[in-house]
């Protein structure tokens, strides 16, 4: 077995269907007696269920979280929580909510209970991206990283079949990467294989029955498992590419990864092939980019890049984009084969398998 580092960060995880009614018991963990609730306007109805269950320690809803956490949605929440005198968060929704109560628990250093609504995977993680002015910035601090986190599987039920598809294949990308990660190391290893292989089983079924319960708890175990690696891997080309796209071209976040998978996969086989085969073996197939490719049809996600918006000229300026301020990557970066591979998943076209 080659040298490793292993890293574990402190977690608490409730997970199983109903399991929000646990927060009352989480809070008082935490020995917090004023909770704020963070959710968006389409979680209120289950935001009031717990602010009721959470009686006298319950202070109170706010429900403007939005999009890529801009800093003026947290200044406003900020003066809420203050007003309030919270001394806990509870974030409830996907990873909007989630980044804004991050952002408060930097600024206040309050402890924050997460409720995930979402495959994303914010939860699990040190990481806070903000945005100010339309810049987006990212940091990792431990300062952010939830206390506790309640997998409530009843919550994603209501998360549509095709939502539910893209955020799925979005947080099996953390899991691909984690396996090739420069740091990677037995303990990831496992847990990124058995995300892939949950996830998949999931969503195989979430597609012909949304409402199956047993996908749905495969599907965010899968979710969970994908984050903690996300939490630790050091990601690669493909969150790379999948942020340069999205940011320099505006698509739409989730879709773009699933739209990516497959080529960044095809493209690290040559340097990474006992990652890969990890990959095939829990996608239940012959190669992982094939693969990959098979499931995002299967799911009914969409192949192209063109079909997310992006324009065909955008291809050279993305590949110059993804070489310029130079990362670590299992293979070598070559702008030109980059060029390459955006013009495949641009078209919509399977996979090139590579060879070094
Ligand atoms: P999101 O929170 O914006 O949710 C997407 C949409 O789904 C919203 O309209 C929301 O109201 C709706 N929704 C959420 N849960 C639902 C449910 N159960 N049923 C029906 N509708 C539901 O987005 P997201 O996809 O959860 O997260 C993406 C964001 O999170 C991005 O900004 C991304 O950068 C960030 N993110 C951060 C990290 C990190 O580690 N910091 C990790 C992953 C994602």
């Amino acid at each position: 077995m080659r040298e490793f580092t292993y890293v574990g960060l402190p977690s608490r995880v409730v997970f199983g269907a109903g399991t929000r009614m646990r927060l009352p018991e989480e809070v008082r963990l935490l020995g917090a007696k004023r909770v704020l609730i963070l959710a968006t306007p389409s979680h209120a109805e289950t935001a009031r269920e717990l602010l009721d269950a959470l009686g006298a320690m319950g202070a109170g809803i706010y429900s403007g979280a939005v999009m890529h956490t801009p800093v003026h949605v947290t200044e406003d929440t900020l003066a809420r929580v203050r007003a309030l005198g919270a001394d806990a968060l509870v974030a409830l929704g996907g990873g909007s909510t989630i980044g804004l109560s991050k952002a408060l628990a930097l600024r206040t250093d309050l402890p924050q209970v997460v409720i995930p609504t979402t495959y994303a995977g914010s939860e699990m993680t040190p990481i806070l991206g903000e945005t100010r002015g339309g810049e987006k910035t990212t940091q990792r601090t431990l300062e952010v990283l939830p206390e506790s986190v309640i997998y409530d599987v009843d919550l994603t039920l209501s998360l549509p079949a095709r939502i539910s598809a893209a955020s799925a294949i979005n947080a099996m990308a953390h899991a691909v990467e984690a396996l090739y990660a420069r740091n990677h190391n037995p303990v990831t290893s496992l847990m990124a294989e058995e995300a892939i292989r949950a996830l998949r089983r999931g969503l195989l079924r979430i597609m012909e029955e949304p409402s199956d319960l047993e996908a749905r708890s495969d599907a965010l175990y899968g979710a969970w498992l994908a984050a903690s690696c996300l939490a630790t891997a050091e990601m690669a080309l493909h969150h790379k590419l999948a942020h340069v796209l999205g940011g320099s071209f505006d698509l739409p976040h989730a879709e773009t990864h699933a739209v990516l998978l497959p080529h960044t996969a095809a493209y690290n086989a040559p340097a990474a092939p006992e990652a890969l085969r990890r990959v095939a073996t829990a996608l239940e197939a012959d190669d992982a980019a094939s693969g990959l490719f098979a499931l995002n049809a299967r799911l009914g996600l969409p192949q192209a890049l063109r079909d997310l918006g992006m324009h065909e000229e955008g291809i050279g300026r993305a590949a110059e984009l993804a070489v310029k301020s130079p990362y670590w990557n299992p293979r070598p970066l070559v702008e030109e084969e980059l060029r390459a591979l955006i013009a495949r998943a641009w078209s919509g076209d399977p996979p090139q398998p590579h060879e070094d």
